[in-house]
């Protein structure tokens, strides 16, 4: 492992200033300190955040801001989140272990690396090793993308969290070297065809502050498939709700994890179902319809059915509240 320098930082100004090329943050390290031991990451310095806080939950007049360093079992548990936005606190429970999500935070789970076993091994892989080429083209295409990023990475964005916060409308604070600016779920992620190697957007010293969950939203629920129940990343996840008046849908919210390297919010798909009768064949053709862009591989090619069905369940008016 490469020598590297440690800070802990006392105040966001500090971590900010600490931060430069080669530097890293690092919240619970549960990413982090994985990534440097496998030889992923391999930081000048690395700029300890916990000492900051930021880790509290705080009902507002607008809704809700969870703190960046919030830890995931205290966000679950919270009654705010459990009253005003059910499907994050069911993604999380549904993330990891207990042991993870009494450590990792919100922001980290947010920034976490591909779980891509061509990322995280020794074949080929263009995230890696730029250019080397991707191994998933002749590999395992299981845990692939249906929506992959370009042609180089079929990686899928791994955090259940994320897929809830999209279905949520919520906006995160950054902090960084020009002040402080707020993205959705979308823009943290990169845009389709963007260059390789960084999950996210964000440039050195951009600090996630907190995530805002905006009121009024559809509380919703998270549907997760994957292969393991003990604990396993999703194959295919779905969160959102409806709300219907007299049979009809007059509000939607849908998005889908396990597809793409981001959360992928159905805009589409929810424009259908607005104005409609509720019907299980709605939700159905609704969903199949934002899919129709998607250009899955030989081996991703059942997820279009799976993701149709992880829909069905959040979407279904008759399904446990
Ligand atoms: C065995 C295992 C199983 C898992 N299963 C799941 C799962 O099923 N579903 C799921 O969603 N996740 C899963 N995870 C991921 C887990 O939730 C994350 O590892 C954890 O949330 C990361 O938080 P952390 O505080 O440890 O982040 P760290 O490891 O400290 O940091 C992760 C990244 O975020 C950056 N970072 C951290 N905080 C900030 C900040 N405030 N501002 C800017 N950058 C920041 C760091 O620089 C680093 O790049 C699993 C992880 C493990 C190890």
């Amino acid at each position: 492992m490469k020598i590297f320098d440690y800070r802990a930082a006392n105040s966001v100004a500090e971590a900010i200033a600490a931060a430069g090329p080669g530097s890293a943050f690092l919240a619970a390290g549960t990413e982090v300190v994985p990534a440097l031991r496998d030889g992923l990451l391999h930081p000048d310095r690395l700029i300890d955040l916990l000492p900051l806080g930021l880790d509290g939950i705080e009902r507002r007049d607008d809704g809700l801001r969870l703190g960046g360093l919030a830890r995931l079992s205290d966000i679950a548990s919270h009654p705010e989140v459990l009253a005003s936005a059910p499907a994050l606190a069911s993604a999380i429970e549904q993330s990891g272990t207990a042991a993870i999500r009494s450590m990792g935070t919100l922001a980290g789970n947010l920034l976490q690396q591909v779980r891509c076993p061509y990322y995280r091994g020794a074949a080929p892989c263009n995230r890696r090793a730029p250019g080397s080429g991707c191994s998933v083209a002749r590999g395992d295409q299981r845990h692939a993308a249906l929506m992959p990023l370009s042609f180089h990475c079929a990686a899928v964005h791994p955090s259940d969290p994320a897929v809830a916060l999209a279905s949520l409308d919520a906006t995160i604070v950054v902090e960084g070297r020009a002040g402080r600016r707020t993205l959705s779920l979308d823009q943290l992620y990169p845009a389709a065809g963007a260059v390789l190697g960084v999950p996210s957007v964000l440039e050195s010293g951009d600090l996630i502050i907190a995530l805002d969950l905006p009121a009024g939203r559809l509380p919703g629920r998270y549907a997760k498939i994957r292969d393991r129940s003990s604990f396993d990343f999703a194959l295919v996840s779905a969160a959102g709700g409806l709300r219907l008046e007299g049979g009809v849908v007059v509000e939607a919210a849908l998005a889908l994890g396990g597809i793409a390297w981001k959360p992928w919010r159905c805009r589409r798909a929810e424009a259908m179902l607005v104005g409609r009768p509720w019907s299980a064949d709605l939700v159905r053709q609704a969903v199949a319809a934002e899919l129709s862009g998607a250009t899955p591989l030989e081996g991703t090619r059942f997820k279009v059915e799976l993701a149709i069905r992880a829909a069905a369940t959040v979407l279904d008016p008759g399904g446990p509240s």
